[in-house]
């Protein structure tokens, strides 16, 4: 608690009792807690990269670069860093701005029509996986909504799909009219998140296994950036999931955007 406490006086200047104004300061407390949590683990995350790239240039520099071998190997691992690195600085500045309150651009936008067009950019690496990649769509699936923000949480979602799931492995995209909203239900036949872990995953920097997120270039701020992306547009978002089966996030937006 916060203790402030002030005189009362009469009118002759006598004083007459105290107040006393006790602030319970507990959800201060835990924000702070929380921000110097997320400070410490940005950070962590950016260090480690740069500590990796420093190791590998120095190597190369101490000599290792004259065996092409070696050379190559150091230089592919310096590149994926680079990436890893960008992808995290990209998600940062994603997850600042839509942690500020940002202003949607809102239109009518068709769901589904939008799902297929990031099929384009997300069937590569479900080739490259050996993942069966399908969207079905049913209805009108038109609503109001932000279509560049609308995009980035399929393929955030659909992105964590694949990873998660190994090669051999199905993931399903679904678009459906219902009567006031439009439902978006992405499906996979993956790896499966612990009851227990699930209230967990949209917190910044969680990961159930932080060495095949980072693997598979993971940052762990993706589903923190879908859920602000989903609830700027009212919707709500949900997941079902049972490990060594799969998991299904089910998002429902409404039709209509009153903001
Ligand atoms: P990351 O960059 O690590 O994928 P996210 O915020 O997107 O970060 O997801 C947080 C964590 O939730 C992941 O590290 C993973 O453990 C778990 N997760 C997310 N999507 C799935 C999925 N489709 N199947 C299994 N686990 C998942």
């Amino acid at each position: 608690f916060d203790v402030y406490s002030a005189p009362v006086m009469n009118a002759r200047g006598k004083l007459k009792g105290i107040v006393l104004v006790f602030h319970d300061i507990t959800e201060l407390k835990k924000l702070e807690q929380v921000r110097k949590d997320f400070v410490a683990n940005v950070s962590h995350e950016l260090k480690t990269p740069i500590t990796s790239l420093k190791g590998f240039a120095e190597t190369l520099l101490d000599g290792a670069g004259e065996n092409e071998e070696y050379r190559n190997k150091f230089l592919t691992i310096m590149l994926n860093e680079s990436d890893r690195l960008q992808a995290l600085i990209q998600d940062l500045l994603d997850l600042s701005k839509s942690e500020q309150g940002f202003h949607l651009e809102t239109q009518s936008v068709d769901l589904g029509a939008l799902v297929n067009d990031t099929f384009e950019i997300l069937q590569p690496k479900a080739e490259k996986k050996g993942i069966a990649l399908s969207v079905d769509i049913s209805g009108e699936t038109v609503m109001d909504g932000d279509s560049p923000r609308l995009k980035q949480i399929v393929i955030n979602l659909v992105s964590n799909s694949l990873t998660y799931t190994p090669a051999g492995g199905r993931v399903n995209v679904s678009v459906e009219e219902l009567e006031d909203h439009v439902k978006l239900l992405i499906k996979d036949t993956g790896i499966g998140i612990k009851e227990s872990e699930i209230p967990r995953i949209f917190e910044r920097f969680y990961r159930v296994d932080k060495a095949r997120s980072r693997n598979s270039g993971g940052t762990g701020l993706g589903l923190a950036i879908v859920k602000h992306l989903v609830e700027a547009h009212h919707g709500t978002i949900e997941v079902q999931s049972k490990p060594g089966e799969g998991s299904q996030f089910t998002i429902l937006f409404p039709k209509k955007l009153e903001l």
